[in-house]
């Protein structure tokens, strides 16, 4: 018997496992598919919330959190896996023209470097190769990024160096409750008992909690990305404008995405998907047209309604917790979320105030 049973083997649920067992948890991690293999694979590792200014406090008290400890955990991921997650502070230039004035005051509130570029000579020295009808942006230096296949990776690779007992294929059908007290869960031919669990089961959490008690308003909303072979140093900052960006890679690859698709448990790519993204990329960025279209893929988030994951006690099953519904933000929330967890199980004195991540405040 584990002191706890993390089910979700994606980044919440591995970054969640990593910080139970540093406070000296017994965990066990259960995942149906392959660790990391779901939205946290897909997913564009920005290190902030796309237009954070349109966010409330609390997803941008949990961003602020994780940013300032982001480089060092890419750090620790890196020495302990031999797998480098890609930590660049690349920046993000905003290409969006009316949101001037929220951004200034979100800056000043949050302490974030924000400058405002005015020209498109101002704006050539960080990218010459956009497009040249773009004379203003918001320019944040700060902001970095991680590349997800690589993340999810180096923290599999953690989690094995740290002796975390993971499982992976490893379908949870099932929780167990006793009258209104967890017990443990079950797959088809198993049963693992615990007194805590933990559901990180991204855009599945509500399935995996079940429909006999309340469920967290959780839906999966798909997200296509595709991915160009250019040329290192084509694009040196991420870009976003119009709700689509584009992310340099430090090999020289440059994702463009995403859409926001709300089609169910299904992740096929589309074609229409495919056209309106690279015509988006190639509009900001003219010469991608050159380059080949490497992979398409498709990741489902655990969307909820303002974007605020549950970090939190079931209200109706004592010992059962939920770490999900991180939507568009799961990396760069994942940090913070994964702490306030642990420091939930453990009886610490949380970091941040857990009053916005209740079950109730979602309902
Ligand atoms: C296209 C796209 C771009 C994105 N870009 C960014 C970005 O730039 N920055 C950012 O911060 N976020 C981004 N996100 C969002 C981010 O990827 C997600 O919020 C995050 O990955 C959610 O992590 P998770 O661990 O909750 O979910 P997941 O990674 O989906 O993990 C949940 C896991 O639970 C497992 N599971 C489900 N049911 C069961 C069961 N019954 N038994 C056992 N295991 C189960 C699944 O197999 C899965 O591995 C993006 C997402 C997409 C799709």
């Amino acid at each position: 018997m584990s002191d706890c049973i993390i089910v979700g083997g994606g980044i919440i649920g591995m970054l969640t496992a990593r910080e139970l067992q540093a406070e000296g948890a017994d965990v066990l991690l259960l995942e149906k598919g392959l660790l990391g293999g779901e939205s946290s694979w897909a997913g564009g590792g920005i290190l902030s919330p796309l237009y954070p200014w349109r966010y409330g406090d609390a997803v941008n008290a949990l961003a602020k959190y994780s940013q300032q400890v982001y480089s060092s955990i890419a750090e620790q991921l890196f020495a302990e896996s031999g797998i480098d997650p890609e930590y660049i502070q690349s920046g993000l230039m905003v290409l969006d023209q009316d949101e001037n004035d929220l951004a200034n005051t979100w800056a000043g509130q949050w302490d974030m470097q924000l400058d405002v570029l005015l020209s498109a000579s101002d704006i050539n020295p960080y990218e010459p190769e956009l497009n040249s009808v773009v004379n203003r942006a918001l320019w944040l230096p700060n902001i970095a990024q991680m590349r997800n296949p690589r993340l999810v990776k180096a923290l599999a690779g953690s989690l094995e160096q740290r002796n975390i007992n993971c499982v992976e294929h490893c379908e949870i059908q099932q929780l167990i409750e006793v009258n209104g007290v967890i017990q443990g869960v079950k797959t088809a031919d198993d049963v693992y008992k615990a007194d805590r669990v933990i559901v990180a089961g991204g855009a599945w959490s509500a399935n995996i909690i079940g429909s006999h008690t309340r469920q967290p308003e959780i839906a999966p909303v798909k997200g296509q990305m595709i991915l160009f072979k250019a040329r290192q140093g084509l694009l040196r900052t991420m870009v976003l404008s119009g709700g689509r960006y584009l992310i340099p890679r430090r090999d020289g690859r440059i994702l463009a995405g995403s859409t926001l698709e709300h089609t169910g448990f299904e992740k096929q790519t589309t074609d229409d998907a495919l056209h309106s993204l690279k015509q988006s990329a190639i509009e900001l960025v003219p010469a991608l047209a050159e380059f080949p279209i490497e992979h398409h893929w498709a990741g489902l988030r655990p969307g909820t309604q303002q974007g605020i994951p549950y970090i939190c006690q079931h209200p109706e099953i004592k010992g059962l917790y939920i770490n999900s519904g991180h939507y568009r933000n799961g990396v760069i929330l994942g940090a913070a979320s994964a702490k306030l967890m642990s420091d939930l199980l453990t009886g610490k004195q949380p970091e941040l105030d857990l009053t916005p991540y209740q079950f109730e405040q979602q309902h």
